[in-house]
């Protein structure tokens, strides 16, 4: 097919706008990116949705000082918690029926082996994202059912899912392997996926920027710490190796998940225990981690405690740092040489004390940490290690709507410059 040219002032020239969707089992996180400079029009959040106490905050970002507007009360279900946003939208003159939304970009936790890229949602597609949940049961259903809402409120406009596990496809088939019977790993499809990928994706592609590289040029090692937490190793901007497996529930300690454990400990559980599957899943998953450890999952409230001299505070962020070590040990071997190492998410661009613990010791490696910039808080991405350092290390904030909302248009906008239909049904195998 010729390529038209699309001409000025057309439709889908001035189409420019992304909605990004990030739909949790009781919530709702949303932003309107203006494609033109990727600056957010609006964003929001509605929480415990189906309960008495749902709340919607909603902040346009249009005018000068923002200022954020909240609902309270009973918000029933995903729908009607799109349709307030939705209201909220129209109010600031963002609303979704706009002829400038160009598609909606919906995170999705999992995308198996199928998915490696963004996809344009069809029916087929929801099909195969609906096949997953049994390896992803927390998050896919309400993955599709923030799909399904959004499809309801614009059925004309292309729907895109960005999957969380898609930048980590690349690893090498011994690295994504566990070492179980064969035939009954790939007869359940029990496999090391990774999550979080989007913002190792994004994460290391800004920290290859910071170094003045281009990401073909640099390994780096991505430790996304937040309330859950993942670390990956990044060749050449391929990922080789990434801390979470099957599940989120692999890797790093987290806020509420104990990370790696001997699988042994779940057959102790209910052989000595008593407890039931469901059981030592929410133990492992919801109640474990840094919660389990000392009874908080805020890293700044566990801080607070160990300054008051709280042993169980400080043995949890022993713990956790002893693990973020064994990792970037770990992902040192793995790539050989590396470039940098990076932080990233809540705990990550915010807790110079778990960088400078983290990094302590790790001078045989290269790594050293300067207290100086350590202690310098900032929004940018910045190093954090002296100059005279071999490995680089740094802070970078990450940001998955933002990259979301790129993956979404780039897909979208290719099309459409070909002079093409957007390529509805689009799917890598
Ligand atoms: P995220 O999942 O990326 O939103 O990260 C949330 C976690 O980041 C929280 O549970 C805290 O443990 C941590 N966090 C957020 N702000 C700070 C801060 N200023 N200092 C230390 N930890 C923080």
């Amino acid at each position: 097919m010729t390529p038209t040219p699309l001409k000025e002032g057309s439709a889908a020239v001035q189409a420019r706008r992304v909605l990004v969707l990030n739909s949790g089992s009781s919530s709702v996180k949303y932003q309107l990116l203006d494609m033109n400079d990727r600056s957010r029009l609006a964003i929001g959040l509605v929480e415990r949705i189906g309960e008495e106490t749902s709340r919607l905050l909603h902040t346009p970002l249009t005018g000068g000082d923002a200022e954020t507007r909240e609902r309270t009360g009973r918000i029933a279900d995903h729908a009607a918690a799109l349709k307030a946003a939705a209201e909220e939208l129209a109010a600031d003159g963002l609303g979704l029926d706009s002829p400038e939304l160009a598609a909606i970009g919906h995170r999705v936790v999992h995308g198996g082996l199928r998915f490696t890229r963004p996809t344009v949602i069809t029916d087929e597609v929801l099909t195969e994202i609906e096949r997953l949940v049994p390896v992803a049961p927390l998050h896919n259903p309400a993955n599709i059912t923030g799909i399904r809402t959004a499809q309801a409120l614009r059925p004309d406009l292309p729907q895109v899912a960005v999957f969380d596990t898609a930048f980590h496809t690349t690893m090498p088939e011994y690295a994504a392997r566990y070492a179980i019977d064969v035939e009954t790993a790939d007869a359940h499809r029990i496999r090391r996926y990774g999550f979080h990928g989007t913002s190792h994706a994004y994460v290391s592609r800004k920290a290859a920027e910071l170094l003045g590289r281009t990401p073909e040029e640099v390994n780096v090692i991505v430790l996304h710490l937040g309330n859950g937490a993942s670390a990956s190793a990044v060749a050449a901007g391929r990922c080789v190796e990434t801390s979470m497996g099957l599940t989120p529930l692999e890797g790093l300690v987290m806020g509420t998940r104990s990370g790696d454990i001997d699988p042994a400990v779940t057959f102790h559980l209910k052989r000595v225990a008593g407890m039931s599957t469901d059981e030592i899943d929410v133990l492992l998953n919801k109640k474990s981690g840094l919660l389990g450890l000392c009874g908080d999952n805020d890293m700044r409230e566990i801080r607070r405690r160990i300054d008051e001299g709280d042993e169980r505070a400080a043995l949890a962020f022993d713990i956790y740092v002893h693990r973020l070590k064994k990792y970037i040990g770990a992902y040192s071997a793995v790539l050989g040489r590396v470039d940098a190492v990076v932080f990233t998410a809540g705990v990550g661009e915010n807790s110079a004390p778990v960088r400078e613990a983290a990094i302590a010791g790790l001078e045989e490696l290269g790594l050293v940490v300067d207290a100086g910039l350590n202690a310098v808080r900032s929004g940018e991405p910045r190093l954090i290690s002296p100059n005279y350092a071999r490995v680089a290390v740094a802070v970078v904030p990450t940001d998955e709507e933002l990259e979301i909302a790129d993956q979404t248009f780039a897909l979208v906008g290719r099309a459409e410059s070909a002079g093409q239909e957007v390529p509805v049904g689009q799917v890598d195998n």
